[in-house]
């Protein structure tokens, strides 16, 4: 069995990755942002200010802002020339060094990613959709990403554009091996907070245990529903969940099982369209709000 969250050691931690403070063009200042998370009960942050000239390629330190139940984790929103687009690459970095060296005048987004995964950081394909990005700029990102952001709030309200599970189930038929986190990339120029988070499984909330569970894959991520348990037992795989509506199992191309009604919490669908492959679950509740486990290789 390959990486799977539900049968690591820990707890979930409950956190968002991609969010933006005044250090950048967010609207309130560090401390205030790693408040409001607090106060909503989150575990941790990573502020993840945009690492550009303009804003002296922050890394915005918010340790200070760290209490005995709330952790943060340092890191950046990088960016550098260019996705097919002919645009700026946005690549989400959560573990970074406080000193990571500002982007070179010649550095490619590709590179630059690349330099981030070296320093230590979990690396992310940020809002795919929102960018436009290519199958051919996932394969160019593919090897030195950790995962695809599978789902970006305010992407998704701002301009309905909020997907990265094309982009994730493409290099998963491909062969790469990625996860898909969500985040909320808020800025906080309208309510665009806690609308998409990661549930990341490690044994402390500290940050040097965070990066290292996300790194490994040991996550899900989520709109509102929780997944307790996703297994393969037997001819069958198993998911345990709050209140859903539906529960689907997703895998190479068209394969996919689902089973739909009121109040699922517990369904178990067929394991023999995955064997020997990926697969992955996705969870609706009656909201429609969506959660979205990591895939698992099934034949490794
Ligand atoms: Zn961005
Ligand atoms: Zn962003």
């Amino acid at each position: 069995m390959g990486i799977n969250a539900f049968s690591a050691p820990g707890r979930f931690w409950r956190g968002n990755l991609h969010t933006h403070s005044s250090r950048s063009d967010g609207a309130l200042a560090p401390d205030e942002v790693c408040a409001r998370y607090r106060d909503a009960g989150y575990d941790f942050l990573c502020l993840s200010d945009h690492f550009l000239s303009r804003y002296g390629f922050p890394v915005t330190d918010t340790r200070d802002f760290r209490t005995n139940r709330f952790t943060t984790i340092l890191g950046a929103e990088l960016h550098a020339m260019a996705n097919s687009q002919g645009e700026l690459w946005h690549i989400l970095a959560a573990g970074l060094p406080e000193d990571f060296a500002e982007t070179g005048e010649t550095e490619s987004g590709v590179d630059l990613a690349a330099r981030a995964r070296a320093a230590g950081a979990f690396v992310g394909i940020a809002h795919p959709q929102w960018s436009g990005l290519s199958e051919e700029d996932g394969r160019a990102m593919a090897p030195h990403a950790h995962a695809v952001e599978i789902f970006n709030y305010t992407c998704d309200i701002e301009c309905a554009r909020p997907d990265g599970a094309v982009m994730l189930d493409q290099l998963l038929n491909e062969g790469y091996r990625l996860g898909g986190y969500a985040a909320d990339d808020a800025h906080f120029n309208f309510p665009d907070a806690f609308g998409a988070w990661t549930m990341v499984k490690a044994p402390e909330n500290q940050p040097e245990a965070l990066v290292d569970a996300l790194k490994a894959g040991l996550y899900y991520s989520s709109q509102g529903p929780l997944i307790h348990d996703f297994a393969i037992d037997g001819e069958e795989v198993v998911v345990e969940c709050s209140q859903a509506e539906n529960v689907a199992v997703l895998g190479r191309g068209t394969r996919a099982r689902n089973q739909r009604g009121e109040g699922l919490a517990s369904v178990r669908l067929p394991f023999e369209p995955f064997r020997d492959d990926w697969l992955r679950v996705v969870v609706t509740d009656a909201a429609g709000r969506m959660a979205w486990t990591n895939p698992v290789w099934a034949g490794s």
